[in-house]
């Protein structure tokens, strides 16, 4: 069992190297550069927390590490768990060493056992529809805080997480350079090894981000939060569109060469009379072509008290259908993400670190 931490920060967090920083590390102090990777192994392949039970590294790195590094996974403070007869959900409350905290949620159905990463404590994109922008932003998460977030839940529940979204707290490519470096670790086979096509890292539309990504050569999956058919409407719910209009974004994604395996998910979150009409789907359908993208559309989630979220509404079961039938008529891929977890408040767009008792 590893130990949980909430003493001083004086050594290196295990969590927050790469395999290339381990490696200059090994070599600074005079031990092999493979060595990083054997260490890797045994923390995120065997789940050994442990330097000092490293059995195949030399005993002076053993101790040199035990010194200097700290291997303890951030703290669970609190759980939520919802069951029906198609799976199960539950929601954590995740503490860091600086006393930070995020929620993650893991979503057990069928073979599949996602879980939703957060990758900033808070979040600046201040999205009118989601509760996470109402904290406002505190910091971001370091690449270890990102992968620790597995490592704690499946600590927790026994079992190993198949896929991964980041679709938590937090807007990834905001936080890139650290999202990327947690991959590194996440998608390593002798690591954790959760293969590429398995983890989906979903945005706001940071166009200055994504366009450095190289989509065509993108190894994980994209998801674009759309949510507007049009710059007035998405300028009100998503002030990202006021520097990076819908026609540029649109542009971004149509360049993509179009890819069965891999098309973008275009992420639409449905809010009654504001977004859900047949003419935002007859504009969606002009915007977009059905090689290129896929659609997800993402009924309103919100609690039944949320102040901030006061103006909005989800709408009816039947417009919901309405909308995606006229998208799947025009050819597009459409599904509808019912999300799971709402009776513990851990739907998309409802995470906000907050105990129980001060929900
Ligand atoms: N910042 C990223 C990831 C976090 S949001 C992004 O914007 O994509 C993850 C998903 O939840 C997005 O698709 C977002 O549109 C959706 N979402 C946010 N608030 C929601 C709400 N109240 N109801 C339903 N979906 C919501």
């Amino acid at each position: 069992m590893p130990q949980y931490c909430n003493t001083m920060i004086t050594e290196y967090w295990i969590f927050d190297k790469s395999q290339k920083e381990l490696e200059e590390y090994c070599v600074k102090n005079g031990f092999k550069k493979y060595a990083a990777e054997q260490i890797m192994r045994w923390i995120y392949s065997s789940r050994l927390f442990d330097f000092s039970k490293m059995t195949d590294i030399p005993k002076l790195l053993r101790k040199n590490l035990t010194d200097n590094f700290n291997a303890a996974l951030p703290e669970i403070i609190d759980t939520q768990y919802e069951t029906d007869t198609c799976g199960s959900s539950k929601k954590y409350l995740i503490r860091f060493r600086d006393g930070g905290t995020v929620e993650s949620v893991s979503i057990n159905y069928k073979n599949r056992k996602t879980l939703c990463l957060s990758s900033q404590i808070g979040c600046r994109m201040g999205c009118a529809y989601c509760e996470t922008s109402g904290l406002g932003f505190t910091r971001n998460m370091t690449s270890g805080e990102i992968i620790s977030q597995i490592l704690a839940v499946e600590n927790d529940t026994g079992g190993r997480i198949t896929n991964i979204v980041f679709m938590g707290m937090g807007e990834p490519l905001d936080n890139i350079k650290e999202v990327e470096k947690s991959l590194d670790i996440i998608s390593n086979d002798k690591f954790i090894g959760i293969a590429p096509r398995k983890i989906t890292v979903s945005t706001c539309g940071l166009l200055n981000v994504l366009s450095g990504l190289n989509l065509n050569e993108y190894k994980y999956k994209i998801a674009v939060s759309l949510n507007a058919s049009d710059n007035v409407t998405r300028s009100m719910l998503m002030p990202v569109n006021k520097k990076f209009p819908i026609e540029s974004l649109a542009g971004l994604i149509n360049g993509k060469k179009p890819s069965i395996h891999n098309k973008i998910t275009i992420e639409y979150v449905l809010i009654k009379g504001i977004n859900d009409g047949i003419e935002n789907a007859k504009k969606l359908i002009k915007m977009f072509s059905p090689a290129n993208v896929k659609f997800n559309l993402i009924p309103l989630n919100k609690e039944q008290n949320s102040i901030h979220l006061k103006n909005f509404e989800r709408p009816e079961d039947a417009e919901v259908d309405n909308f995606k039938l006229k998208l799947a008529k025009a050819g597009f891929t459409v599904t509808v993400r019912f999300s799971k977890a709402l009776s513990i408040n851990g739907g998309c767009g409802q995470l906000k670190a907050k105990t129980i008792n001060s929900r």
